[in-house]
């Protein structure tokens, strides 16, 4: 993946969504995000994932944990892209073994990120996947 240390290339009128059961997690990617001139809106399990979709038309990124309550990261993606076939999906995953990207892409994610997710990776995905403006 390229690395682009610079500045975040787009989002200006755009929101990252960051669903995560661990408001610690939530919390630490958002104040990153926020320097580089990010909004961000959290939602603390699947379905409030989707509900965030539903009702905010701005959320361009999605970065889903894959392990959430009420609602898996691969169920949010998928009613996600029901009602959002645009939206740049990024799977937040601990499991990071061996084999567990070409699932996670297989399933319908755009790509993933292994945690502890930095800035760098942030900017990285972010940059990869929207067109500047
Ligand atoms: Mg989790």
């Amino acid at each position: 993946m390229e690395h682009d240390k610079g500045k975040i290339k787009t989002l200006k009128n755009n929101l990252v969504l960051l669903a995560e059961d661990h408001r610690n997690n939530q919390y630490v990617l958002s104040k990153m995000l926020e320097p580089a001139g990010v909004r961000s809106v959290t939602a603390s399990n699947g379905m409030e994932a989707v509900e965030v979709i539903k009702s905010n038309k701005s959320v361009s990124v999605a970065l889903l944990d894959l392990k959430m309550p009420l609602m898996d990261g691969y169920q949010a993606m998928k009613e996600i892209r029901k009602i959002r076939p645009d939206i740049v999906i990024i799977a937040q995953t601990a499991y990071a073994l061996q084999g567990d990207r070409e699932k996670i892409i297989e399933a319908g994610f755009d790509d993933y990120l292994a945690k502890p997710i930095t800035l760098d990776d942030l900017k990285s995905v972010i940059n990869k996947y929207l067109p500047g403006e």
